[in-house]
């Protein structure tokens, strides 16, 4: 499965997290957008969500036409591949690469590192010491 194991760097730590796969696979965005940028007035459209991206300000004019604003937040849930999300705006960061899963909007949101979005997701959902213990020490091994 390619785990370059001896780099260590936090990119690498959060993909092996079970804390950011328990929140992943257990935890909405929609509920997580409710919580803490209600904001963002997530609506039903189509297969999924559309809402006011936290991340950049898409409710303003565009600045050469004078076209209104439009909400940019894409959220969906997938059968089979759960819940995801990004930003539809070419103007915004949460716009490049793949679709982002619930524990990446939680870190986004707090505006923290991976790290501190752990342990914060640790306490929020209070996880088990089990759990807690396999992430907050990734060198112990
Ligand atoms: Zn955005």
């Amino acid at each position: 499965m390619g785990i370059m194991g001896t780099v260590g760097t936090v990119g690498t730590v959060g993909t092996r997290s079970a804390v950011i796969r328990w929140v992943d696979a257990h935890v909405s965005p929609l509920e997580l957008l409710a919580e803490l940028a209600p904001e963002s007035e997530l609506r039903r459209a189509g297969r999924g969500y559309i809402g006011w991206c936290p991340f950049h300000n898409d409710r303003a004019p565009d600045a050469a036409t004078g076209a209104a604003g439009s909400a940019s937040l894409y959220v969906v849930a997938d059968r089979r591949y759960g819940w995801s999300w990004r930003c539809l705006s070419t103007n915004c960061a949460q716009s490049m690469g793949p679709m982002r899963h619930s524990f990446r909007l939680w870190q986004e949101l707090l505006g923290v590192s991976v790290a501190s979005a752990i342990a914060e997701a640790a306490r929020r959902w209070a996880m088990t010491a089990a759990v807690g213990e396999q992430v907050v020490s990734p060198d112990s091994s």
